[in-house]
Protein backbone atom coordinates (compact mmCIF):
# COMPACT_ATOMS: atom_id res chain seq x y z
CA UNK A 1 0.00 0.00 0.00
CA UNK A 2 1.51 3.35 -1.09
CA UNK A 3 -0.36 6.91 0.10
CA UNK A 4 -1.50 8.69 -2.80
CA UNK A 5 0.57 12.16 -3.42
CA UNK A 6 -1.95 14.75 -2.49
CA UNK A 7 -0.72 17.94 -4.33
CA UNK A 8 -2.72 20.50 -2.02
CA UNK A 9 -0.61 19.03 1.02
CA UNK A 10 2.64 19.68 -1.56
CA UNK A 11 2.61 15.70 -1.44
CA UNK A 12 6.36 14.76 -3.48
CA UNK A 13 7.77 11.65 -1.89
CA UNK A 14 11.32 11.16 -2.20
CA UNK A 15 12.24 7.57 -4.08
CA UNK A 16 16.40 8.12 -3.60
CA UNK A 17 17.40 6.16 -0.01
CA UNK A 18 21.08 7.48 -0.02
CA UNK A 19 19.64 11.11 -0.47
CA UNK A 20 17.50 10.53 2.56
CA UNK A 21 20.11 8.54 4.32
CA UNK A 22 22.32 12.14 3.59
CA UNK A 23 20.07 14.47 4.62
CA UNK A 24 19.15 12.82 8.14
CA UNK A 25 23.18 12.52 8.59
CA UNK A 26 23.54 15.74 8.66
CA UNK A 27 21.75 16.80 11.47
CA UNK A 28 24.39 17.09 14.19
CA UNK A 29 21.75 16.49 17.04
CA UNK A 30 24.28 18.02 19.58
CA UNK A 31 22.34 18.57 23.23
CA UNK A 32 19.27 17.85 22.02
CA UNK A 33 17.55 13.82 23.07
CA UNK A 34 14.49 14.43 21.02
CA UNK A 35 13.79 14.92 16.55
CA UNK A 36 10.56 16.45 15.35
CA UNK A 37 10.26 15.42 11.82
CA UNK A 38 7.21 17.74 10.08
CA UNK A 39 5.74 15.70 7.27
CA UNK A 40 7.16 12.22 7.44
CA UNK A 41 4.61 11.01 4.52
CA UNK A 42 5.67 7.46 3.90
CA UNK A 43 8.86 7.78 6.11
CA UNK A 44 11.99 8.12 3.52
CA UNK A 45 13.19 9.59 6.13
CA UNK A 46 11.91 8.79 9.70
CA UNK A 47 13.54 5.60 8.83
CA UNK A 48 16.58 6.31 9.38
CA UNK A 49 15.87 8.88 12.06
CA UNK A 50 14.74 5.73 13.47
CA UNK A 51 18.09 4.14 13.41
CA UNK A 52 19.58 6.56 15.74
CA UNK A 53 19.21 5.78 19.30
CA UNK A 54 20.97 8.80 20.62
CA UNK A 55 17.70 10.94 20.39
CA UNK A 56 13.98 9.90 20.47
CA UNK A 57 12.02 10.40 16.96
CA UNK A 58 8.48 12.22 17.02
CA UNK A 59 6.42 13.29 13.83
CA UNK A 60 3.96 15.54 12.73
CA UNK A 61 1.86 14.66 9.75
CA UNK A 62 -1.51 16.01 8.51
CA UNK A 63 -2.07 13.63 5.86
CA UNK A 64 -4.38 10.77 7.71
CA UNK A 65 -3.86 8.23 4.90
CA UNK A 66 -0.11 8.99 5.73
CA UNK A 67 -0.40 8.80 9.28
CA UNK A 68 -2.07 5.47 9.17
CA UNK A 69 0.97 4.14 6.99
CA UNK A 70 3.37 5.36 9.53
CA UNK A 71 1.27 3.32 12.05
CA UNK A 72 1.63 0.37 10.14
CA UNK A 73 5.18 0.81 9.00
CA UNK A 74 6.54 2.17 12.22
CA UNK A 75 4.54 0.55 14.42
CA UNK A 76 7.43 1.54 17.19
CA UNK A 77 6.77 5.08 16.99
CA UNK A 78 3.40 5.21 18.69
CA UNK A 79 2.15 7.91 20.14
CA UNK A 80 5.61 9.98 18.89
CA UNK A 81 3.07 10.41 15.61
CA UNK A 82 1.42 13.28 15.74
CA UNK A 83 -1.15 13.49 13.44
CA UNK A 84 -1.99 17.66 12.81
CA UNK A 85 -0.64 20.67 11.51
CA UNK A 86 2.75 21.47 12.10
CA UNK A 87 1.76 25.25 11.95
CA UNK A 88 -0.66 25.20 14.75
CA UNK A 89 1.44 22.34 17.34
CA UNK A 90 2.15 23.79 20.59
CA UNK A 91 5.41 22.41 20.56
CA UNK A 92 6.18 22.69 24.37
CA UNK A 93 3.36 20.68 25.29
CA UNK A 94 3.59 18.26 22.35
CA UNK A 95 7.17 17.01 22.14
CA UNK A 96 9.25 19.10 25.21
CA UNK A 97 9.65 21.85 27.05
CA UNK A 98 13.46 21.41 26.45
CA UNK A 99 15.86 22.06 23.24
CA UNK A 100 15.07 19.30 20.19
CA UNK A 101 16.11 20.10 16.48
CA UNK A 102 13.93 19.74 13.51
CA UNK A 103 14.22 17.91 10.70
CA UNK A 104 11.52 17.36 7.10
CA UNK A 105 11.45 17.50 3.79
CA UNK A 106 9.17 20.55 4.14
CA UNK A 107 5.83 20.82 1.92
CA UNK A 108 7.21 23.62 0.01
CA UNK A 109 3.74 25.96 -0.26
CA UNK A 110 4.38 26.73 3.67
CA UNK A 111 7.88 26.88 4.02
CA UNK A 112 8.55 30.27 4.90
CA UNK A 113 5.35 29.81 7.58
CA UNK A 114 7.49 27.12 8.59
CA UNK A 115 10.66 29.42 9.56
CA UNK A 116 8.30 31.94 11.23
CA UNK A 117 6.95 29.05 13.28
CA UNK A 118 10.43 28.23 14.04
CA UNK A 119 11.62 31.38 14.98
CA UNK A 120 8.95 32.28 17.60
CA UNK A 121 9.94 29.17 18.84
CA UNK A 122 13.56 29.87 18.84
CA UNK A 123 14.50 28.86 22.28
CA UNK A 124 13.06 25.31 21.92
CA UNK A 125 14.73 24.86 18.38
CA UNK A 126 18.88 24.86 18.13
CA UNK A 127 18.62 23.07 14.92
CA UNK A 128 17.26 21.96 11.19
CA UNK A 129 17.93 20.15 8.76
CA UNK A 130 15.40 20.10 5.39
CA UNK A 131 14.78 20.15 1.93
CA UNK A 132 13.22 22.99 0.58
CA UNK A 133 12.74 24.81 -3.14
CA UNK A 134 16.12 25.55 -4.13
CA UNK A 135 14.73 29.18 -4.42
CA UNK A 136 14.15 29.35 -0.70
CA UNK A 137 16.92 28.38 0.41
CA UNK A 138 19.45 30.08 -1.95
CA UNK A 139 17.34 33.56 0.11
CA UNK A 140 17.49 31.83 3.38
CA UNK A 141 21.48 31.46 3.27
CA UNK A 142 22.27 34.46 1.06
CA UNK A 143 24.14 37.51 3.00
CA UNK A 144 24.18 41.38 2.07
CA UNK A 145 24.23 42.15 -1.37
CA UNK A 146 22.35 39.37 -2.97
CA UNK A 147 19.67 39.64 -4.93
CA UNK A 148 17.84 37.22 -2.97
CA UNK A 149 18.75 38.30 0.45
CA UNK A 150 15.47 39.43 2.07
CA UNK A 151 13.76 38.92 5.45
CA UNK A 152 13.65 35.63 5.90
CA UNK A 153 17.33 35.44 5.53
CA UNK A 154 18.08 38.54 8.08
CA UNK A 155 15.53 37.20 10.79
CA UNK A 156 17.29 33.52 10.36
CA UNK A 157 20.54 34.82 10.63
CA UNK A 158 19.94 36.74 13.40
CA UNK A 159 19.81 33.71 15.56
CA UNK A 160 20.90 30.80 13.05
CA UNK A 161 24.34 30.34 11.33
CA UNK A 162 22.94 28.92 7.74
CA UNK A 163 24.43 26.23 5.63
CA UNK A 164 23.75 25.42 2.15
CA UNK A 165 24.11 21.52 1.92
CA UNK A 166 22.94 19.75 -1.54
CA UNK A 167 20.99 20.42 -4.49
CA UNK A 168 18.50 17.87 -5.22
CA UNK A 169 17.02 16.86 -8.87
CA UNK A 170 13.57 16.93 -9.81
CA UNK A 171 13.54 13.13 -11.01
CA UNK A 172 14.43 11.69 -6.91
CA UNK A 173 10.26 12.49 -6.37
CA UNK A 174 7.20 11.07 -6.85
CA UNK A 175 5.65 13.09 -8.88
CA UNK A 176 8.40 15.05 -9.56
CA UNK A 177 8.15 18.51 -8.44
CA UNK A 178 8.27 21.59 -11.21
CA UNK A 179 10.87 23.56 -8.99
CA UNK A 180 14.11 22.53 -8.16
CA UNK A 181 15.09 21.56 -4.69
CA UNK A 182 17.99 22.07 -1.92
CA UNK A 183 18.70 21.15 1.55
CA UNK A 184 19.69 23.52 4.27
CA UNK A 185 21.32 23.28 7.84
CA UNK A 186 20.54 25.71 10.33
CA UNK A 187 22.32 25.35 13.51
CA UNK A 188 21.55 28.57 16.28
CA UNK A 189 24.37 30.52 16.58
CA UNK A 190 24.46 31.03 20.57
CA UNK A 191 22.90 34.80 20.35
CA UNK A 192 20.30 35.12 23.31
CA UNK A 193 20.05 38.76 22.69
CA UNK A 194 20.29 40.52 19.40
CA UNK A 195 21.08 44.20 21.32
CA UNK A 196 17.97 45.99 20.40
CA UNK A 197 13.95 45.59 20.87
CA UNK A 198 12.98 42.47 19.14
CA UNK A 199 9.96 43.68 17.87
CA UNK A 200 10.92 46.58 16.63
CA UNK A 201 13.35 44.71 14.81
CA UNK A 202 10.97 42.64 12.99
CA UNK A 203 9.30 45.58 11.87
CA UNK A 204 12.11 47.70 10.69
CA UNK A 205 13.61 44.58 8.45
CA UNK A 206 9.54 44.10 7.09
CA UNK A 207 9.25 47.86 6.87
CA UNK A 208 12.61 48.18 5.01
CA UNK A 209 12.13 45.11 2.89
CA UNK A 210 8.63 46.04 2.09
CA UNK A 211 10.40 48.50 -0.61
CA UNK A 212 13.46 46.85 -1.15
CA UNK A 213 14.62 49.04 -4.35
CA UNK A 214 14.16 51.70 -2.19
CA UNK A 215 16.85 53.77 -0.29
CA UNK A 216 16.60 53.38 3.54
CA UNK A 217 15.43 56.85 3.91
CA UNK A 218 12.13 56.40 2.00
CA UNK A 219 11.20 52.81 2.99
CA UNK A 220 10.88 53.89 6.61
CA UNK A 221 9.22 57.10 6.21
CA UNK A 222 6.02 55.20 7.56
CA UNK A 223 7.62 55.04 10.88
CA UNK A 224 7.06 58.40 10.21
CA UNK A 225 10.63 59.81 11.49
CA UNK A 226 12.33 62.69 12.01
CA UNK A 227 14.67 61.60 8.74
CA UNK A 228 17.53 63.91 9.61
CA UNK A 229 17.72 62.63 13.35
CA UNK A 230 19.24 59.37 12.20
CA UNK A 231 22.83 57.48 11.12
CA UNK A 232 22.97 59.49 7.46
CA UNK A 233 25.20 56.65 6.11
CA UNK A 234 22.84 53.90 6.98
CA UNK A 235 19.57 55.95 5.09
CA UNK A 236 21.22 56.03 2.05
CA UNK A 237 21.53 52.46 1.69
CA UNK A 238 18.90 49.69 0.80
CA UNK A 239 17.53 47.29 3.07
CA UNK A 240 19.53 44.12 1.05
CA UNK A 241 22.75 46.05 1.53
CA UNK A 242 22.89 45.87 5.61
CA UNK A 243 23.89 43.07 7.88
CA UNK A 244 21.84 41.73 10.44
CA UNK A 245 24.11 43.59 12.94
CA UNK A 246 23.70 46.96 11.05
CA UNK A 247 19.67 46.44 10.87
CA UNK A 248 20.35 45.92 15.12
CA UNK A 249 22.29 49.62 14.49
CA UNK A 250 19.56 51.06 12.74
CA UNK A 251 16.92 49.43 15.00
CA UNK A 252 18.70 51.29 17.98
CA UNK A 253 18.84 54.44 16.65
CA UNK A 254 14.89 54.30 15.63
CA UNK A 255 14.14 53.15 19.25
CA UNK A 256 16.56 56.17 20.85
CA UNK A 257 14.58 58.59 18.44
CA UNK A 258 10.64 56.58 19.97
CA UNK A 259 12.30 56.62 23.24
CA UNK A 260 13.04 60.79 22.84
CA UNK A 261 9.12 61.06 22.16
CA UNK A 262 10.44 61.95 18.46
CA UNK A 263 8.42 59.20 17.36
CA UNK A 264 4.81 58.55 17.55
CA UNK A 265 3.97 55.28 19.64
CA UNK A 266 5.52 52.23 17.47
CA UNK A 267 2.33 50.68 18.23
CA UNK A 268 0.60 52.84 15.98
CA UNK A 269 3.09 51.30 12.73
CA UNK A 270 1.51 49.94 10.33
CA UNK A 271 4.26 47.53 8.28
CA UNK A 272 2.34 45.26 5.76
N1 LIG B 1 8.99 13.23 4.14
C1 LIG B 1 8.32 12.67 2.98
C2 LIG B 1 9.33 12.39 1.90
O1 LIG B 1 10.42 12.96 1.95
O2 LIG B 1 9.01 11.61 1.01
C3 LIG B 1 7.21 13.58 2.46
C4 LIG B 1 7.66 14.96 2.07
S1 LIG B 1 6.42 15.92 1.28
C5 LIG B 1 7.43 17.05 0.38
C6 LIG B 1 5.75 16.95 2.57
C7 LIG B 1 4.93 16.24 3.63
O3 LIG B 1 4.43 17.20 4.56
C8 LIG B 1 3.70 15.49 3.12
O4 LIG B 1 3.69 14.20 3.65
C9 LIG B 1 2.51 16.31 3.62
O5 LIG B 1 1.36 15.55 3.86
C10 LIG B 1 3.08 16.90 4.89
N2 LIG B 1 2.43 18.18 5.30
C11 LIG B 1 1.91 19.13 4.51
N3 LIG B 1 1.47 20.16 5.24
C12 LIG B 1 1.71 19.85 6.55
C13 LIG B 1 1.47 20.51 7.79
N4 LIG B 1 0.90 21.72 7.83
N5 LIG B 1 1.83 19.88 8.92
C14 LIG B 1 2.40 18.66 8.90
N6 LIG B 1 2.65 17.98 7.75
C15 LIG B 1 2.33 18.56 6.59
Amino acid sequence: MQVRAKKSLGQHFLIDKNIARDIVNSLKATNVSKILEIGPGMGVLTNFLLENENYETYVIEIDHESVNYLHKHFPQLKDRIIEGDFLKLDLAASISDQPFALIGNLPYNISSQIFFKVLENKELVPEIVCMLQKEVAKRICSGPGSKVYGILSVFLQAWYNVEYLIDVPEYVFDPPPKVQSAVIRLTANGRTDLGCDEKLFFKVVKTAFNQRRKMLRNSIKSFSLRIEELDAVLLTRRPEQLSVSEFVELTNNIEILLQNGILPNITDVEVE
